[in-house]
């Protein structure tokens, strides 16, 4: 079974990643596409984060497999953990990360990432960001390079960031998330 996992900290999830979503959907054939937002993202301390709850009912609002493993693993989440406990679940499984070229970037900051390849392969959205990093990041990733799959898909300009910044100036965030959690979104980032 080729299972695709996308996770992030969905905070809060926006268009961008249902396009993501959909692009690669369509591109290939997985029997499982599954959301994971993170619990406690270790790269996200200095920002205000929406509770887990909150941004679980709202992936569950957008997306149709939602999972809630890292909620489960319970601390920080690190991605190397929760493939394993996947992997451990289903151990015939082929699993593919789905991460933006942002995080592709800072790959080698995370939680013993070499390790993530014995698990899975992984999957580069693109992104705008600085472009300078791929000669230093290909000679780092040389042993792993034949597994990852680079996508030529539209570039999307919506970022969680940028969503709890225009809310927090008041500023129309209309076109940027799913109707759904819409009016949700701006009350929970909406500083009073
Ligand atoms: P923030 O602005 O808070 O950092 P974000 O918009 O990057 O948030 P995350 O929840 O961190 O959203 O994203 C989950 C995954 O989706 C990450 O791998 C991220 O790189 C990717 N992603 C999110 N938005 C985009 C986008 N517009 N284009 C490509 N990849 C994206």
């Amino acid at each position: 079974m080729k299972i695709c996992i996308f996770g992030g900290s969905f905070n809060p999830p926006h268009l961008g990643h249902v396009l993501i979503s959909m692009f690669v959907k369509e591109q290939f054939a997985f029997e499982r596409f599954v959301i994971i937002p993170s619990y406690i993202p270790p790269h996200k301390e200095n920002e205000k984060i929406a509770t887990f709850e909150k941004r679980f009912e709202w992936l569950n609002r957008i997306f149709e497999d939602v999972s809630d493993i890292e909620r489960r693993l319970g601390g920080k989440s690190y991605t190397l953990k929760t493939l394993r406990y996947i992997k451990d679940e289903t151990p015939d499984s082929k699993l593919y990360l789905l991460i933006g070229e942002d995080s592709f970037h800072n790959l080698p900051t995370w939680y013993e990432y070499e390790k993530i390849f014995d698990l899975s392969d992984i999957i580069v959205y693109p992104r705008f960001c600085e472009k300078n990093y791929m000669n230093d990041l290909k000679i780092t990733l040389k042993k792993y390079w034949q597994r990852i799959i680079f996508l030529d898909t539209p570039l999307i300009q919506i970022s969680s960031t940028l969503i709890r910044e225009r809310v927090k100036e008041g500023k129309d965030v209309s076109h940027m998330l799913p109707a759904s959690i819409l009016e949700d979104v701006i009350n929970t980032y909406t500083e009073r």
